[in-house]
């Protein structure tokens, strides 16, 4: 492909982690990749920039968990060296600190789940709330991730399951919802079932390990996109801000020829859309093309959450006991995190007061609140974490509002969620809300979806070599071992009863 004229044009749509993903590795193939960002800069849900007054900010900051093993695998190519260490993390609520992490690889490994329940250290949750997660067990071995388990527990709630389970009403509200609070990003009757048991799973309970976290040590935006980008225009690919697609243009034959931006358009062979949820609707609401497939009308099924993020300078250090720390109970439905940036980021080290980013998710009642409500609010919720804050006053503040950001992986929205193939023969979609049975979840799953529509397209082309994706950690034996038996089981009952019954 070394003539320019020969090879074949990919328009990417979206530059966050999965249209990234696709752009880079086909840009490495040989083909000839643009990539249209409607934002200035990009990174998208992970983009970073600066302030006003030239400190850097971004819309939330993001954990990387251990079993990212895609991403890390990424920015070892890359050569970069973005990281913290581990770090340990605790969980506050109104009656002040209830949980203490520790890093899990440390503690001497032990079949999954039991370190997850003896190492984590709960200040007052009583053992005899703990030990009614056990039945819950069966639900976790039964959701394989499969098509038919996803069918099964989709339209149900996390609220729900966890009730049909004998979960006690205690660790629900103080384990589980947190969890989905900052997992999902929605309180339990708002989440799908089928979500929640593949997230707490590849989060949490597949491997003891992989709840460690590391974090980027500035923005992720700085750390891993700048560089990224550049290597990716290196290798000839275009990456274009503030270019907000508006539409596809198809040909006779029912596959995409050009991509509409403003009054451009941009001719391809191939399109591949890395947009979110509420970015698709957009282009779906606006297409003269789009709306005559029933797969994108359906789109208007599924919805965003809104988040907040804020970023806050104090005038003294405060003493932070660990860095990351999530917090619950504060306000129904609304989760929230705060990071000790001083220990985190580079930039912040030297600063002689405390810099704090604090995160609202499903956060759509405090979105209204003016800046100085919401300040005011924060600021009283640290200090019933960390009382020391009290004393400290702030003296600058960025305060991000993310509408619809999120994908709300809602009861009912499975049925609705695109896979990467789509009736358009050479449209291809990737994004954390696209169907993959990959397994891993949120930047690692965008990232994941980002390499199977590159690979999808090499497919189509034939041209170049396919992007080698890392599975997720085999299964521990004896999970198995009971996975085996339940759907040996499973399958005996489906052939002998009848179809009657709800799945
Ligand atoms: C506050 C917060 C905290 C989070 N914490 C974590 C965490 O700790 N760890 C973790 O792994 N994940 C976390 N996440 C989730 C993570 O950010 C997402 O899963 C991931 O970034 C999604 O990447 P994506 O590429 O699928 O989509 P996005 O990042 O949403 O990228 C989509 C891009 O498409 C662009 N776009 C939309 N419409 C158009 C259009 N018409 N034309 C051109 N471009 C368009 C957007 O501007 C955007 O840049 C968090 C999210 C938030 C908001």
């Amino acid at each position: 492909m070394s003539e320019t004229s020969d090879r074949k044009k990919i328009v990417i749509i979206g530059a966050g982690w999965a249209g990234l993903g696709a752009t880079y590795h086909l840009a490495k193939q040989g083909y000839d990749v643009t990539l249209l960002e409607a934002a200035p800069y990009p990174g998208g849900l992970v983009a970073g920039f600066k302030s006003e007054k030239g400190r850097s900010v971004e819309g939330g900051i993001h954990g990387f968990w251990y079993p990212y093993r895609n991403i890390f695998s990424l920015v070892k190519e890359l050569n970069l060296d973005p990281f913290t260490r581990f770090t340990r993390s605790s969980q506050y609520s109104p009656a002040g600190l209830e949980v203490e992490s520790p890093i899990f690889q440390n503690e001497p490994l032990l079949p999954t789940p039991l370190g997850t329940f003896i190492y984590t250290r709960f200040q007052r949750l009583p053992l005899v709330d703990r030990l009614s997660a056990l039945p819950l067990l069966y639900a976790l071995i039964d959701f394989d991730n499969s098509e038919a388990a996803w069918q099964r527990y989709d339209k149900i709630t996390a609220r729900e399951l966890f009730k049909q389970y004998g979960v006690s009403a205690r660790l629900y509200r103080d384990a589980f919802e947190p969890m989905l609070l900052v997992g999902l990003f929605a309180p339990g009757e708002q989440c799908s079932a089928a979500a929640t048991l593949g997230m707490l799973y590849y989060f949490i309970l597949a491997h003891q390990p992989d709840f460690d976290v590391v974090w980027c040590r500035g923005t992720v935006g700085e750390k891993i996109f700048q560089p990224w980008v550049k290597r990716i225009e290196e290798l000839g690919g275009k990456v274009l801000t503030n270019k907000r697609v508006s539409d596809l243009i198809l040909d006779e034959d029912g596959r995409v020829k050009s991509v509409v931006c403003g009054d451009e358009l941009f001719a391809a062979d191939a399109v591949i859309s890395g947009v979110s949820v509420s970015g698709i609707k957009k282009i779906v609401a606006n297409s003269q093309t789009l709306n005559d497939y029933a797969e994108f009308r359906n789109l208007t099924n599924l919805g965003g959450i809104d988040v907040l993020a804020s970023r806050l300078w104090f005038d003294r250090k405060v003493n932070i006991p660990l860095p990351s720390n999530a917090c619950f109970g504060f306000d129904p439905t609304t989760g929230w995190t705060f990071f000790d940036l001083n220990d985190l980021h580079d930039e912040y080290k030297d600063e002689p007061g405390s810099v704090i980013e604090v995160d609202f998710y499903h956060a759509n009642q405090l979105l209204p609140m003016s800046d100085e409500q919401i300040v005011a609010k924060i600021h009283r919720d640290l200090g019933i974490c960390v009382p020391q804050f009290r004393q400290a006053k702030i003296v600058d503040r960025s305060i991000i509002r993310v509408k619809q950001g999120v994908t709300h992986f809602a009861p009912g929205s499975y049925q609705y969620l695109l896979s990467a193939k789509t009736s358009i023969d050479n449209l291809f979609m990737c994004g954390d809300w696209i169907v993959t049975h990959h397994g891993s979840w949120s930047q690692e799953k965008a990232y994941v979806t980002g390499l199977e529509a590159a690979n999808l397209a090499i497919e189509k082309f034939g041209i170049g070599q396919k992007a080698r994706i890392v599975p997720v950690e085999p299964d521990e034996p004896h999970i198995q071992v009971g996975r085996e038996i339940n759907r040996t089981v499973r399958s005996i009952a489906e052939s002998v009863l009848p179809d009657f019954w709800l799945p």
